[in-house]
């Protein structure tokens, strides 16, 4: 790992990061920084490398080079650090589905070790935001795809983390769910001032709610900036335009493209 000076107001930094899984390069030097408070929208087609570096960020699987900053503190070094300054919602459902949804917060908020009467607090805040408290006592099997959904979300803001990951949140669900989602992500954002890092294949959702998005592209980060200015570099009339613009239209088979790449550079290599 570099090492890197922190930025006081940067909630991630990366610098130079690579992933290798055996001859496959799925994550290529990237760099990018989330400032405080931002929304920040990692946008890629089906196997870009989205959810490898979400897992590298918040601990999970350790980068084959380059430097991370979460909160200040390096994931591969200060695990703790980092993974009680982050909440994640991932894209397969990890609730309990026999307990209620309160058991649900309160099982979290024993994981942290957060006394009794703050949990309490806590958990009724959340659900309040979410609207789910006077749902707290019936069991999650009952719960529609969108409260599960916000219930995984208040689970995740639990222990005060400065920031989220929502790995495709609105996956799913209908439009009227999805809106009202955005809605209450937005709250968080400004209520609690947590810096939101979020992936999503929807690009309007991403250009109605991101402040800033990164286009990631066979492990590459091909554009970056405001939604507007990928709008603006791009010629085109909405982000859906631009990210097609800059990924293509092909549909992408995962994996080969980067495979191929590794085995000509090696076979030259070898000739
Ligand atoms: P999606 O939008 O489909 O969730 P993604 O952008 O999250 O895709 P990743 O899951 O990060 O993409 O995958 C990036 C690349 O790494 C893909 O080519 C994928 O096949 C490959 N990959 C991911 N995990 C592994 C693994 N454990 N072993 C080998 N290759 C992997």
């Amino acid at each position: 790992m570099n090492t890197m000076n922190s930025d006081d107001e940067a909630a991630i930094e990366v610098r130079g990061l690579i992933k290798q899984y055996g001859n496959i390069v799925a994550i290529d030097n990237i760099s990018f920084t989330v400032r405080r408070r931002e929304i920040f929208a990692f946008l890629g087609p089906n196997g870009a490398g989205k959810t490898t570096t979400i897992k590298m960020l918040t601990t999970l699987l350790k980068p084959t080079h380059g430097a991370i900053l979460v909160n200040g503190y390096d994931p591969t070094r200060e695990k703790d650090a980092v993974r009680r300054s982050f909440g994640i919602v991932f894209q397969d459902p990890s609730l309990d589905n026999e307990l209620t949804a309160y058991e649900n917060m309160v099982f979290h908020g024993v994981l942290y070790n957060m006394p009794r009467k703050v949990r309490q607090e806590r958990i009724k805040t959340l659900l309040q935001l979410m609207q789910l408290w006077e749902r707290k006592n019936e069991l999650v099997k009952k719960f529609s795809s969108g409260m599960k959904r916000r219930l995984e979300i208040a689970r995740g803001l639990m222990h005060h983390p400065q920031i989220l990951f929502l790995d495709e949140p609105t996956l799913g669900l209908d439009p009227q769910t999805r809106h009202l989602l955005w809605e209450h992500i937005r709250e968080l954002n400004q209520k609690e001032e947590i810096t939101i890092f979020l992936t999503t294949h929807i690009m309007e959702e991403a250009e109605r709610v991101a402040d800033n998005v990164a286009v990631i592209d066979n492990g590459r980060i091909i554009e970056q900036g405001t939604p507007k200015s990928l709008v603006e570099r791009t010629s085109s009339s909405s982000l859906e335009e631009a990210f097609l613009t800059l990924t293509g239209k092909a549909i992408r088979e995962e994996g080969p493209g980067n495979t191929l790449k590794i085995t000509r550079k090696s076979f030259k290599r070898r000739v």
